[in-house]
């Protein structure tokens, strides 16, 4: 039985309004086992945690992303981390730096990272982080913080090689979305055959950030297995020991029950 687990998914996005079930009974259908739904806003939160609550193989994240690091005051932060301790909250994220986008001001968001990796801590629950072109103050932040005492995920993973490494010293796991699949991705191939696989999870992003047979599109958890196929290829083994690798690196860090037969078919 080799199941995946999405590691980073917006299920609770309006982009799935219209058939949000049947967008999840495709993927386990594909065998997706596992959802992390993810929150970026103190709304999405509330949403991420409902969605959690009402689908036996979907877990929620809760955090602040940086695009909207300015919502970030005292009352959301407060939100944030009376979500952070329920249940079926795995992790805190979506959290992190965006010096690409620049949507909050950079010491906003680094200010409102810093809060959350304190909250992980508080909550002995792992990061999700989201970095563009901010690697080097995310990992001098994540050192300082102490990020190694709950451990996370660089989600979507864009640095080169010596960014990888170091996270993977920082107890960070790296992983890997729809892009990998992308003709033009050839550093980021690069970075996934140097990888070692017990670091390594994989993700969609949905509804974000399709891969390759579906660019332009909206992207959903159905579409995993193609990442994790180009992660195989990369990396020379089959798609069952990605499969079954990242499955259990994601399980471990995010304290998942023992997912499989009974609440999935196997994959294809
Ligand atoms: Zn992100
Ligand atoms: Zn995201």
């Amino acid at each position: 039985m080799t199941v995946l687990v999405d590691t980073h998914a917006h299920l609770h996005d309006p982009a799935f309004d219209e058939d949000r079930l049947a967008v999840i009974a495709r993927a386990r259908a594909a065998g997706v086992a596992g959802f992390l739904t993810i929150g970026t806003d103190v709304a999405t939160s509330d949403a991420a945690v409902a969605l959690a609550a009402a689908e036996p193989d979907v877990y929620a994240a809760v955090g602040i992303h940086p695009h909207d690091a300015s919502t970030a005051d005292e009352a959301a932060l407060a939100r944030i981390a009376a979500l952070a301790r329920a249940p079926r909250v795995v992790a805190v994220g979506e959290i992190g730096l965006d010096y690409y986008r620049d949507h909050s001001p950079r010491p906003i968001q680094r200010t409102a990272l810093v809060a959350h990796l304190q909250l992980a801590r508080a909550v002995r629950k792992p990061v999700l982080l989201h970095c563009r072109e901010a690697h080097a103050d995310l990992l001098d932040i994540c050192g300082a913080e102490e990020v190694d005492a709950v451990g996370g995920i660089l989600h979507c993973f864009s640095g080169d090689l010596t960014v990888a490494r170091r996270g993977i010293d920082l107890g960070l796991l790296i992983s890997i979305a729809g892009p990998v699949t992308y003709p033009s991705a050839r550093r980021l191939a690069e970075v996934v055959r140097a990888l070692p696989l017990d670091r390594l999870v994989i993700e969609t992003d949905c509804p974000y950030l399709p891969p390759q047979p579906w660019r332009g599109q909206r992207n959903e958890p159905a579409y995993l297995p193609v990442t994790a196929a180009r992660v195989a290829e990369l990396l020379g083994v089959s798609t069952v020991t990605v499969a079954a690798a990242t499955t259990e690196n994601a399980s471990r860090l995010l304290a998942l029950p023992p997912l499989g037969p009974a609440a999935t078919p196997p994959l294809a």
